[in-house]
């Protein structure tokens, strides 16, 4: 019998747009988003209802906060450290969120989904500068170099997921080498590095109430 795969997918449902958060089946043409693209429930294909600004900013945020499955007060607390820096609040809150180790593993292909590559890390399999690291949400800065490590490299788990991911673009800011497994972060991205359709004024408009 398959396995029922809807909780994951409706999260993708009710944001109306693809999140990533089932690896291969995202970029396959079982994405629930491709066959039903409407929000679930009993009222999905039909909802009318006007949604308040308020609504649109709450939705914002939690579709950022489920693509890089972020805890709420883990994301409010990077929300408060963007404010706090100097530049454009919705922009630095995605360039942190970017930077976590589990969404750069994923970024790089060593990893089918964020929720894949933070179980990686955890059970570590990741190196940053030649020190294992083992914290999802830890941050790389320019000119970190993530790699898995040697005795990972023969892992049979590790080894598929990179040939499947493979194929994947990369983005500009980190620069991939496959065969070595590894890849260095040439700078931080700026927001339009980052390929993620989400409005961050919204959720700095949610958050600024
Ligand atoms: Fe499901 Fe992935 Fe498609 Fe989202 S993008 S609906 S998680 S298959």
């Amino acid at each position: 019998m398959a396995r029922y795969t809807g909780a994951v997918c409706r999260q993708c449902r009710r944001e109306g747009q693809k999140l990533f958060l089932k690896g291969e089946r995202c970029y396959s043409d079982k994405c629930a988003i491709s066959r039903r693209a409407y929000a679930p429930g009993e009222h999905g294909q039909n909802s009318r209802r006007k949604v308040s600004e308020y609504g649109l900013q709450m939705r914002e945020k939690q579709k950022a906060r489920r693509y890089y499955g972020v805890l709420e007060k883990q994301f409010a607390g990077y929300y408060e450290e963007a404010a706090r820096k100097e530049g454009v609040t919705g922009s630095i809150l995605l360039q942190i969120l970017e930077s976590r180790l589990d969404n750069v593993a994923y970024r790089c292909g060593f990893a089918s989904s964020r929720k894949e590559a933070r179980q990686l890390v955890l059970h570590n399999h990741f190196t940053i500068n030649g020190k294992k690291v083992n914290i999802p949400s830890y941050r790389v800065k320019a000119g970190d170099v993530i790699a898995v490590r040697d005795s990972s490299k023969d892992s049979v788990k590790v080894k598929e997921l990179a040939e499947a991911n493979a194929s994947r673009p990369t983005p500009i800011w980190l620069d991939v080498d496959r065969e070595n497994l590894k890849a260095t972060v040439t700078k931080l991205p700026a927001r339009e590095d980052i390929d993620f359709e989400v409005d961050e004024q919204l959720i700095v408009e949610y958050y600024s109430k």
